[in-house]
């Protein structure tokens, strides 16, 4: 029995470790150091492009919780990263050299692992895990567009908006409503007067931009225009545009606001709302501050900053089930960052989730099925969920858990429950899995 995984990245590497630690046999096909993306700069395995923090480490969030059960299911990622955290208050945050290094060392020593180096350019025969990350390099994306459908399968994703949690908007100071009053009031209007507008606009055209990444694309970057670059066109121009107030009256006053922001619903549950034509290239702590000038965001929980660069991923609901296998050809698994889940921490997990079914199937054993109330389990139901309609890559949020079946006082509180939820069923099925 052997697997071919494409990539040794987060996600890769962390299949291609729990599919050998079952007995396994893997080749992990990785192009570094033939090739690398625009985003990678070392030899090893598992490089962290970006920031060296695999964020938050309580248990009150839900980052916290699916680093959490991962650790009590012995994955590689989590182990090399408490092996080599550095300080950073509640956050886990690695030296990025010597994890990377202790995660490559690793995967080369295993025995069950070979590892072949060079791009993969064509799908190769048998069983097959994809985790080559949103910077799949161009000859693979174009293979995997070939095999998943022209137009509609694998999207290249330049932009997106910042999502909030539904409970941390301040709806004393929005409303629910549609334009004109059509159809079912599906949108959340948070209005501003011509004061706060004016301050937000100040702030927006001034505030700070993120590093633009020397592979992106100008002609993407002006054709998802982000909402910073409009503001600066005028005073007024985000008016006739994504702040628009034309057909919404605000019920108080029965009156037009001076302008508009409106969230959209981003999940089936109505626990994750986007803001609506905000995709942004601010820093993120810019976008949390300027952002929360909008009052009914004062308080808001930012489940994912706006991003801008260029991202492979496919239409998970329509083309994967629950394991990510590709439900048309389901000796093809997709693992990563182009499943939908965003993160470093998202991207190891669905790599662990993928690993262990799959070295389950081989093997003659039904699956685990990690249920929604764990992280692990609410992440791939969440990709693979066909009633996500306009789907946009997910952090981990308890907004995709479910809630707790009683009234508990606090937020904090909440999460730390539905934490002990989660970690009581991990216990439960942790043999198993590790069967
Ligand atoms: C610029 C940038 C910054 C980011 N910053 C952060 C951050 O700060 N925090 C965070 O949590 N997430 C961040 N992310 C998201 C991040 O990519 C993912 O969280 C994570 O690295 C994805 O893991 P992965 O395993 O899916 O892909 P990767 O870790 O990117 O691994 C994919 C691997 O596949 C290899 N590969 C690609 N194409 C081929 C091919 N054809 N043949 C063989 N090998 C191939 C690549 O060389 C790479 O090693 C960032 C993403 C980008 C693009």
């Amino acid at each position: 029995m052997n697997v071919t995984v494409i990539g040794a990245g987060l996600a890769g590497s962390e299949c291609a470790w729990q599919l050998a630690q079952r007995g396994i046999s893997v080749t992990l096909r990785e192009m570094k150091p033939e090739k690398k993306t625009p985003a990678h700069v070392t030899n090893d395995f598992a490089e962290l492009c970006c920031s060296n923090s695999l964020r938050s480490d309580q248990l009150e969030n839900a980052v916290g919780l699916l680093k959490e059960e991962l650790r009590r299911l012995d994955s590689l990622i989590l182990s090399c990263a408490d092996a080599t955290r550095v300080e950073a208050g509640g956050a886990l945050a690695v030296d990025r050299h010597g994890f990377a290094a202790l995660v490559t060392e690793k995967i080369k020593n295993h025995p069950n692992i070979t590892v072949v180096p060079g791009e993969v350019t064509d799908i190769p025969e048998g069983e097959v895990v994809i985790a080559s990350g949103p910077l799949t390099s161009d000859a693979l994306a174009e293979r995997l567009q070939t095999l998943l459908g022209a137009d509609s399968d694998l999207h290249f994703y330049d932009a997106a908006a910042p999502l909030v949690s539904a409970e941390s908007v301040d709806m004393d100071k929005a409303w629910f409503g549609s334009r004109y009053d059509k159809g079912t009031a599906d949108y959340v209007n948070c209005p501003m007067d011509e004061e706060e507008y004016d301050a937000f606009w100040r702030e927006l055209t001034t505030a700070q931009e993120a590093e633009v990444h020397g592979f992106e694309d100008k002609m993407v970057f002006e054709g998802c225009m982000p909402v910073e670059v409009m503001a600066r066109r005028g005073h007024d121009t985000l008016c006739y545009g994504p702040l628009k107030p034309r057909g919404l009256k605000d019920p108080r006053t029965g009156k037009e606001p001076y302008a508009v922001v409106q969230l959209r619903r981003d999940n089936a549950d109505g626990t994750v709302y986007n803001l609506v034509g905000f995709q942004t290239h601010l820093r993120f702590p810019e976008q949390r501050r300027v952002f929360s000038m909008i009052p009914a965001l004062h308080d808001a929980e930012f489940l994912r900053y706006g991003v801008m660069h260029r991202n492979t991923f496919l239409n998970s609901p329509r083309l994967l089930d629950r394991y990510y296998r590709l439900k048309a050809q389901p000796r093809i698994s997709f693992a990563g960052q182009m499943t939908g889940v965003e993160g470093y921490v998202e991207s190891a997990a669905s790599g662990f989730l993928v690993g262990v079914e799959t070295a389950r199937r081989l093997r003659g054993k039904p699956p685990i099925d990690f249920p929604q109330e764990t992280a692990i389990g609410a992440l791939g139901l969440y990709v693979s969920n066909q009633s996500v309609t306009v789907f946009q890559p997910m952090n981990i949020n308890f907004g995709i858990i479910p809630p707790l079946d009683h009234r508990v006082k606090g937020k904090r509180n909440k999460n730390a429950e539905l934490s002990q939820r989660s970690l009581a069923i991990i216990d439960q099925i942790k043999e198993e899995v590790l069967a």
